[in-house]
């Protein structure tokens, strides 16, 4: 079959059936569907995907780094995927009409009750006349769209929890938007979708809409309201560095070697014990780095971070290391559980040989442990992932 064959089978165009099958095998990994027909479902939810809904995103206190994001290209594209294929009918940066057209679009849709609201920026309740759009304010818009939505997702740490807009003092009441529906909004039973970081992750988007169609409801959530398929995990769980934790390697001062020869960054703060996120595996800019690479974690998708984890480049007090095993004292907003669970993985990380002699990342070990999925990725050849033979640093 030659390429165009390829392309006229595909519902995506530009996308071959291989790739956009390869993509469907890598999501089914990601939202946890396995067994023969996973790929088959993946890839029935996905054309119907680009069939049917209606989508209405709304830009409110943010920065557009989430849009950006999902703007950033990549190969299986998730952007390609959700702004040329589902009927993506209100986006204020990237849709054509402007002012009373695009008003139009916004009610139109809305008011026909057939559409998923996807929210980026955080919602202003103290002022509420800070955050308007064609004379409404953001309270008023949101409460309108999620009464009338098949389903609610927020996405970047500003729609989800305020982020640094809420930073104190706060001066323009920045909220979430499940945060303001419960209150202010008078919902008390609002459930919103939060799929937090900062920015939001185009490829969690794309998981989060897909689980839906895929199994016919919402994804099981954590109590911050994250999807427990894609937040269950810390950073620190998956990380690349995290052999040198395990082995008592850290970075002392940046530039020093251990910061030249990769080792762990928890000494220069680094939050990624304590923050739940899926970021060492759906990674940015076309899946080529992370925060982590290049510094210590600051804990972005955690609610509240801006205020609860900084300093960010100060040692989070009281987690165990194993080469500095302090009272656990872990800040009392983040709970005790995450600091007694990395003690306990270093002692299993002890009994099972990996701390002492040198971590997964020293030369005598080879490559850390990595997750399923990830794992699946790397054995493309086309995969530019660490570790691959294209691979990067
Ligand atoms: S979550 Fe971060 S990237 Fe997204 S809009 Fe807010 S500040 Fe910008
Ligand atoms: S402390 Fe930070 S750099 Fe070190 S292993 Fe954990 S997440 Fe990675």
């Amino acid at each position: 079959m030659n390429r165009r064959e390829e392309d006229e089978m595909s519902v995506f165009p530009g996308l071959t059936r291989r790739d956009f099958l390869k993509c469907c095998a890598t999501l089914a990994s990601v939202i946890g569907v396995a067994g023969p027909m996973a790929v088959t479902s993946v890839a029935e939810a996905l054309e119907d995907l680009a069939r049917r809904p209606q989508v209405v995103w709304s830009l409110f206190q943010e920065c557009l780094g989430c849009s950006v994001n999902l703007l950033q290209a990549r190969k299986p594209d998730p952007a390609q995927l959700i702004l040329q294929q589902i009927s993506l009918n209100y986006h204020e940066a990237v849709m054509a009409p402007a002012g009373f057209q695009a008003d139009k679009s916004f009610t139109d849709t809305v008011n026909s009750r057939d559409f998923y609201y996807i929210v980026e920026g955080a919602i202003a309740t103290g002022i509420p006349e800070a955050m308007t759009v064609a004379g409404r304010t953001s309270m008023e818009i949101v409460k309108d769209a999620y009464q009338k939505a098949k389903g609610t997702i927020c996405i970047g740490s500003c729609a989800c929890y305020g982020n640094i807009q809420a930073a104190a003092p706060n001066p323009t009441g920045a909220k979430g938007v499940g945060d303001y529906l419960r209150n202010e909004g008078g919902i008390s039973n609002a459930v919103v979708i939060n799929s937090p970081r900062c920015p939001g992750n185009a490829e969690d988007t794309l998981a989060i809409l897909v689980y839906i169609l895929v199994n016919g409801k919402l994804p099981e959530l954590d109590d911050k309201g994250r999807p427990k398929f894609l937040f269950s995990q810390t950073v620190h769980d998956n990380c690349e560095r995290r052999g040198h934790f395990d082995n008592g390697e850290f970075v002392e001062q940046f530039g020093d070697e251990g910061s030249r020869d990769r080792w762990c960054l928890y000494k220069m703060g680094c939050k990624g014990p304590v923050t739940y996120a899926p970021c060492p595996i759906n990674r940015w800019n076309g899946d080529i780095s992370w925060p982590v690479k290049a510094g210590p974690c600051i804990g972005c998708s955690e609610p509240g971070f801006w205020d609860k984890l900084t300093p960010f480049y100060s040692k989070e007090s009281g987690i165990r290391t194993p080469g500095d095993i302090s009272p656990v004292a872990i800040g009392e907003a983040l709970g005790i559980a995450t600091a007694i669970g990395i003690g306990a993985h270093a002692v299993v990380q002890t009994a099972r040989g990996r701390m002492g002699k040198g971590g997964p990342l020293s030369k005598e070990r080879g490559p850390v442990d990595q997750p399923d999925h990830w794992k699946k990725q790397s054995e493309d050849p086309d995969d530019t992932k660490p570790g691959s033979e294209k691979g990067g640093s």
